[in-house]
């Protein structure tokens, strides 16, 4: 909870607007019909994007209340054909190559991870894309070295982000899963 722009008071909301340091805070009471509109119609676009249960969209990290955060998010999941999955894997890397995590025991993610969010193809249905937004750089060499004992999968490491405030995106890929 932060304070309204329109009351001033610290209540329930969401940041609308692009930018985290930029976006304002509007309380459910405060927010204009426009604000309500953009949340119905992004919540809209989510189904089949998202899982929802009664409570609503269940947004990651970041656009669970930054709200451009959404219409950004949405946009990179069309174009890139994914939905989200839902793994327990703690790299989601054993999810990702083999469809399930069979280890025992799955600890331990590489230091690059950071709002990890995994990725579902919508044309396939199978694992896509372990997808992290850290802030600043990565080496692509340390991506490729985490995945060296998967064959299946590749790396990408490049600016496009739906976090973004100089996040980094960084994909893992299994091609083998897409279209
Ligand atoms: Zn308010
Ligand atoms: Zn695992």
């Amino acid at each position: 909870m932060y304070d309204c722009e329109g009351c001033g008071r610290s209540r329930q909301g969401l940041y609308f607007g692009s930018g985290i340091g930029e976006a304002q805070w509007w309380c459910w009471s405060c927010q204009s019909t426009d604000q309500k509109e953009l949340i119905n119609s992004l919540d809209g676009r989510a189904q089949g994007v998202l899982n929802r249960d009664a409570d609503g969209v269940h947004w990651p990290y970041g656009p669970n209340i930054y709200v451009q955060m959404r219409a950004d998010l949405l946009d990179w999941a069309d174009r890139h054909d994914l939905k989200i999955g839902n793994t327990g894997c703690q790299s989601g890397l054993h999810w990702l190559d083999k469809g399930r995590c069979a280890k025992r025991e799955c600890h331990g993610k590489p230091e690059f991870y950071d709002h990890t969010t995994t990725w579902l193809s919508r044309t396939t249905g199978k694992p896509a894309l372990v997808f992290n937004q850290p802030y600043g750089q990565v080496d692509p060499a340390e991506v490729r070295e985490s995945i060296s004992e998967y064959p299946s999968l590749t790396a990408e490491v490049g600016p496009e982000s739906w976090y973004g405030a100089g996040t980094t995106g960084v994909y893992i890929w299994n091609d083998g899963n897409r279209p």
